[in-house]
């Protein structure tokens, strides 16, 4: 199923990111957190590919396992780095061979130690080209990425947006945004977007903060800034994983309450193939919020 046919029934969606793992152990651990995670129905899964195109055909085979054996709607992430475009044509038959109709499209980053994005001579730059291309298929629901806070190579948020918005020209569904945990960021961009003609979706992505050094890393990377009040909060905890963890999802609960009582169209959960913190936040919301078939969005 398209995730625009989901659109047409559920006012708001509830979603999950995993990503390929590396290990068996971390297979394992995987099996057993998507089995915790099922009692919750999302909405749709998705699940990333490796930077460098490095964990392509683990990532395909993790997408045909959920979308086919445990029959949960799996939009294939896909980025342009390394893919000429007789690959990604090769690559998109043989996802829709394996039922997938969903995809997220993105440029990719550079590979580890670069600083520049360099293209496949034969391939795509940018987000808005890969989805400009792929699109004109017509085969698949088509998401993208988004930046609340601007995305790190860009010199100016109204440079960011003005890409953004041609994402969703060349023919992007939906946006999913980056982490970030200041919901003010959020709504900004939101009504910037609506400002400037842009009317899909733009799902919020949420990442709990349940260890401090990771989470802090991956901010840095993606230039989300953690509010002062929140590492005030978390820092003293840094070696009580327990406390810590409380705390985390205490602040994510009250951020994806915040979003869906002022219009966000559901959640989209980085679970960093973890199902507690996802859990035990969904469980958390009250009922109304999670209602997937009333309230309006903006
Ligand atoms: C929801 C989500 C999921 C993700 N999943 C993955 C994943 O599975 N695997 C992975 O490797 N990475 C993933 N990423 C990270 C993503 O690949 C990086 O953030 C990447 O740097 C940007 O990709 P993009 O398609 O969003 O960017 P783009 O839209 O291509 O933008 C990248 C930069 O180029 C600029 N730009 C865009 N178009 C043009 C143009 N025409 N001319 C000049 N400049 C332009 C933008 O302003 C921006 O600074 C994900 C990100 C998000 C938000």
């Amino acid at each position: 199923m398209k995730i625009t046919d989901i659109f047409e029934k559920q006012v708001k969606t509830f979603s999950f990111e995993f990503f390929p793992p590396k290990t068996y152990t971390a297979t394992i651990e995987l099996g057993i957190n998507i089995g915790q995670l099922m009692k919750l129905d999302p909405s749709f899964v998705s699940v990333t590919y490796g930077a460098g195109g490095s964990t392509q055909s683990a990532s395909f085979d993790l997408v045909d396992y959920i979308q086919n054996k445990i029959g949960w709607t799996t939009m294939a992430h896909y980025t342009c780095v390394g893919a000429s475009r007789s690959k990604i044509e090769a690559d998109m038959d043989l996802l829709y061979e394996k039922n997938i109709r969903n995809l997220m499209l993105l440029r990719g980053d550079p590979p580890k130690g670069e600083t520049n994005f360099v293209h496949n001579p034969e391939g795509f730059n940018n987000g808005s080209d890969l989805v400009a291309h792929i699109s004109q298929q017509k085969r698949f629901c088509i998401g993208a990425g988004a930046y609340p806070e601007g995305h790190v190579e860009s010199p100016d948020l109204a440079t960011d947006l003005h890409f953004v918005k041609k994402k969703v020209e060349a023919g992007a569904d939906f946006l999913v945004t980056q982490m970030f945990f200041d919901n003010a960021f959020y709504f900004q961009y939101v009504n910037q977007l609506r400002q400037m003609g842009v009317n899909c979706r733009i799902i919020p992505g949420l990442i709990p903060i349940t260890n401090f050094g990771q989470i802090k890393r991956f901010a840095e990377l993606s230039a989300a800034k953690i509010p002062e009040a929140t590492i005030e909060r978390l820092a003293p905890y840094q070696k009580d994983e327990k406390k810590m963890y409380q705390i985390g999802v205490d602040l994510a609960i009250q951020q994806c309450e915040d979003l869906l009582r002022n219009g966000a169209p559901g959640i989209h959960f980085y679970t960093l193939n973890k199902s507690t913190a996802t859990v035990d936040i969904f469980e958390s919301l009250p009922k109304t919020l999670k209602d997937i078939y009333t309230v309006t969005y903006h």
